[in-house]
């Protein structure tokens, strides 16, 4: 394996077999999971794409992976395939105020982009409530989604762009990177909540907002649950 994929170094191909039991599922316990062959840790899109190319020569399953905080085997290794774990494609590229928007790699943490957007004074609305573990890469992959949903929308309301290398080892790059979009297909959107299998999300731009005003928590308490929802 790290011979064949040459230009990635081979201490980001793990094989041994102990490094490899963490890969093996995310939290759906419950669902069925095997053992890869390896894990690649991936820094870059060159890298990705000689890992896909790989894949598709030695016809090999390929599994991406963020933080594997999924809930739904997402993300779990079959047996003899390739995981592709984006946990060192961690860098926030690029945060444009003046267009408020942000360009990261897949395996930047949400909360981590959330506090990068909040020295700006700008925000980045989605919050699963795994935000502090999991990536952006698996929450466009999942299009998920918290409890700012309902106001703010989910996701797929957030990104504008996408690149990814799809099931040929290509590189393409999907929607835009300005405020306005009304041409063509939403092949982003397309990606969104596709679960790697459309393509392998290499960067992701999305849209923020301004940072909100300070919150205040608020507790009341109600006679039923239909006062509550009156309230
Ligand atoms: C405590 C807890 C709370 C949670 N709360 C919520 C919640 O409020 N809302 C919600 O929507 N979900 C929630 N989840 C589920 C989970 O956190 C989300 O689905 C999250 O988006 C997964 O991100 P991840 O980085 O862990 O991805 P992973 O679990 O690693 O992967 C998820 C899926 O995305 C694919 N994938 C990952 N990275 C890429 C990539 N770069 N390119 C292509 N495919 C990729 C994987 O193959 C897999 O199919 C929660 C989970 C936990 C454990």
């Amino acid at each position: 394996m790290a011979n064949t994929v040459d230009s990635i170094p081979a201490r980001r191909v793990l094989t041994d077999p102990a490094g490899l039991v963490r890969y093996q599922h995310d939290e759906a316990e419950w669902a069925p999971y095997g053992t890869p062959l390896a894990v690649v840790r991936a820094q870059t899109t060159d890298e990705v794409r000689e890992v896909v190319r790989h894949c598709l020569t030695h016809r090999i399953p390929l599994v991406p992976r963020g933080a594997g905080t999924g809930l739904s085997g997402g993300a779990n290794a079959v047996d003899g395939s390739i995981v592709l774990s984006f946990e060192d494609m961690n860098r926030t590229v690029h945060i444009d105020p003046a267009e408020r928007l942000a360009v990261v790699q897949p395996g930047v943490v949400n909360d981590d982009l959330r506090a990068a957007c909040a020295e700006h004074g700008l925000w980045y609305p989605p919050d699963p409530a795994s935000s502090p573990w999991s990536t952006i890469g698996g929450n466009v992959a999942t299009n998920a989604g918290g409890m700012c949903c309902v106001k703010y929308g989910v996701t797929r309301d957030y990104v504008l762009g996408l690149e990814a290398v799809n099931g040929l080892g290509e590189v393409v790059s999907l929607g835009r990177r300005t405020t306005k979009g009304v041409a063509g297909y939403d092949l982003a959107g397309l990606i969104v909540g596709s679960e790697g299998t459309l393509g392998v999300i290499t960067e992701i731009t999305v849209r923020l907002r301004p940072a909100r005003p300070q919150e205040r928590t608020v507790a009341g308490y109600f006679a039923s649950v239909v006062a509550a929802g009156e309230a």
